[in-house]
Formats: C-alpha cells, structure tokens, sequence
C-alpha cells in the first residue's frame, strides 16, 4: 500500500519516482529479491510490527520494488494509495473479495475479460454474491438494475474485445447517488489515454501484463483509488498472498518509464491502421474508438486522449476466412496475449471462444469472420502491409 504526493507531470513522475538509493549510489533501482526485512533491535521490530514505522516486514505485504511500482501506478492514475499483485486476476479478485460480502450485489458490463466473467458466474455466487449484467451500449438501463445490496458496478472500457466504450462520468455520477463502489478495469486504455479516478470511479484494477509490460515478459496487476477501500484490500492481500513479485514489479516499474512514449505510438499505428482497413472491400466493418464511424465516437473523445492499441475488423468470409486469414499472416503473431510491442492477431471464434455456441458468441458481439488486432510498435508500413496481404490471400 503505498500513499503518494506527485510532484510532476504524471509522464515525468512515471520516469523519476524511484526508491531511495541504497548507500552504492546506483542510478537504476537494484532487484529488492528478499522475502524479509531484517531490524536493528527488538524494539524497532515491535514498532514496525504496531504499523509504528514505514519499514517493510514481509514481501507479502511489502517489497521496494513492489512499492515503486505501486507509486508510480498511484501517480499515473492520480489515486490515493494502491496495492499491486500477481496478475491483473488477483487484482480484480482482490477488489471484489475484500469489499463485498455474501448478500452483496453485483452490477457488471456484460462484456467483460473472459476470466472475469467466470469469476462473477461461477464463483461470486458461490459466496452469496450476486450479479447482474449490463449492456455497456445502452448506460439508459444502468441505474434501473440497482438493487438496495447493490455494492458495486464494475466495467471495462473500451471493453475486450468489441471495443465498445461507455461514459465513465455518467457511471460515477449512478453509483455515487447510490454510495455504490464503481470499480474500472483500466487495462485497454491505460492511465495515458484515461483516468477513470478524474472521472469519478473510486477504483482502479489493472492487468499489469498487458499494455504496462508492453512486452510480453511477465505477469502483473494493481489496484488503486480511495485510501479507504485500498485498505481493506490491503488487508485481504496481505493475509490471503496474491503479492506481486519483487522481480516482476523491477521489470513493470522500468516499463511504465516508457509507457507514455510507445502507447503514442501504439494508438499512431492503430489509427492509421483503423483508417487503412476502413477502405478495405473484404471487411464488413472496422472498429476503432478514434473512427467518426465508431457508435460512441463522441463519448471515446470527450473521455480519452487517444484510441488505444486494439482495432477490430469482420471479414465477410466468416468462420472460415478467418482461419484461412491467420494462416496467411507471416509477420502477425498468433498469440493469446495482447499490449506487446509486437503486432498480434486472434479470431476469438476459432480459437479462445471456440468453446460457446454461435449464439453464445454473437450474445457478446463476436461474430464469425470477428478479428481482433493488437497493433505493436513495428513500422506501420509493415503490420499494414501484413494483413493486407493476408485478407487477399484469405478470399474465398
Ligand atoms: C488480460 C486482462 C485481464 C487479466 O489480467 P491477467 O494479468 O492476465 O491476470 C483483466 N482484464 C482485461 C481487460 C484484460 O485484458
């Protein structure tokens, strides 16, 4: 947990927060790999143990490098304190288990991550936890599924991977008439395109793994917003040990470093690729939220400073041209993963919702010829000229 005062311009403190230096003088912060702290005497051991101190006991409660991370996280976002785990997972485990109860109910956007749904199905009521779903295209129809044990509303925005986006402000403005929690899951856009906090939710979760890594290498999560909720998830946390890694939290902390620079550029290349496909005669349709064309264009400009990495596109051909389309891709990776530097695309009804039926699958927007692209930091020339090369080798 970890209470921050900025500074600097939110891309500057991303750069320049860093950990006390050691008495070696280094430059770059060291790897804090040590699952204990050690204490002069019993005394000072006893105050840290009585929250007395600030120093660390246990890297399950706490780790410098852990706590830069978390810190820079907290600037970037502009919250009051954060705690980071071991996947974005944990993090909205995290936010669900230490701020509700059995009895409680839950208000979520339907279109939700995968994991996310099968934590809210299958295992929140499990616990007494309640939920209902909401269409994120129609926030008419929010306030009307609030129940009087209605303790939170969580959401995704842009939402993986239909892309589709809703108004932040108008949410905070529901849940703080009816003291509820509204919870986001900030990992689409990252806090250099929006800040859910400045908009009025009262938490943050992130997958770390995604767009801050933005590398593929390791796995991560955080969640920040109000000092009084992160404290009750700190508390769950530090029992129940879903911590972030210290190794981890070095690789993520010198990530965000670069976080401002290359999502400019994931969002120039997405744009401009968005913009390219539009023209395309094998698509149905190009979605991005920086196209006029997109259904909450309006909303996707009045809330962020820039689309994002992710555009998505129909291929007339269905099913089957969308295998034929991966098949054809020789630079695109093909993988589950998504926020890397390297460019990657997946046909989520071929592949990771190739389990649910087509109604299933159409229910929450992915239709047959559905292709989800995550555009990296490659020369836009050459990830354009990879698909478009596919989409003719993939004609019927
Ligand atoms: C990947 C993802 C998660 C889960 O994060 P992990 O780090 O894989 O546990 C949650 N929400 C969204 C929107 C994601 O894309």
């Amino acid at each position: 947990m970890n209470e921050n005062q900025p500074k600097y311009q939110p891309d500057t403190e991303a750069i320049r927060i860093q950990t006390e230096r050691t008495w070696q003088m280094e430059h770059s912060t060291p790897m804090f790999l040590t699952s204990s702290f050690c204490y002069d005497n019993v005394e000072e051991m006893r105050a840290t143990f009585a929250d007395e101190t600030d120093f660390n006991i246990y890297s399950r409660f706490s780790n410098p490098n852990v706590d830069e991370f978390v810190q820079k996280v907290c600037a970037l976002e502009q919250a009051e304190a954060g705690y980071a785990t071991a996947s974005g997972m944990s993090a909205i485990f995290a936010s669900f288990m230490a701020l509700m109860k059995a009895g409680d109910h839950l208000l979520s956007a339907r279109a939700i991550f995968g994991s996310t749904h099968t934590v809210v199905t299958k295992f929140l009521p499990k616990w007494g936890i309640s939920y209902d779903y909401f269409d994120v295209t129609r926030p008419e129809t929010v306030e009307a599924l609030i129940k009087p044990n209605t303790k939170m509303i969580f959401v995704e925005t842009p939402t993986n991977p239909g892309l589709d986006v809703i108004d932040m402000q108008f949410l905070a403005d529901i849940a703080n008439k009816h003291n509820i929690i509204l919870n986001v899951d900030n990992c689409f856009a990252t806090p250099v395109l929006q800040k859910p906090i400045l908009a009025g939710a009262h938490l943050v979760t992130h997958s770390a793994t995604k767009w801050m890594d933005g590398q593929g290498r390791v796995l991560g999560g955080a969640v920040v917003g109000k000092k009084e909720l992160i404290k009750e998830i700190y508390a769950f946390c530090r029992s129940t040990g879903p911590s972030m890694s210290p190794f981890n939290a070095w690789v993520l902390s010198k990530s965000l470093e670069t976080l401002h620079v290359r999502m400019e550029r994931h969002c120039a290349n997405a744009l401009a690729l968005a913009k390219a496909l539009e023209k395309n005669t094998q698509l149905n349709w190009v979605r991005y939220p920086f196209l006029e064309s997109h259904p909450q264009y309006a909303i996707a400009i009045k809330q962020m400073t820039g689309g994002g990495g992710i555009v998505c596109f129909e291929l007339k051909g269905g099913l089957e041209q969308g295998k034929r389309f991966l098949d054809a891709l020789k630079m695109l990776t093909l993988t589950a993963n998504l926020g890397d530097s390297r460019s990657i695309a997946s046909h989520p009804a071929s592949t990771t919702h190739a389990k649910l039926t087509e109604d299933e699958r159409i229910n929450v927007g992915i239709t047959p010829g559905f292709i989800r692209i995550s555009v990296g930091l490659e020369n836009i020339k050459d990830i354009l000229e990879d698909i478009e090369q596919a989409l003719e080798a993939s004609k019927a």
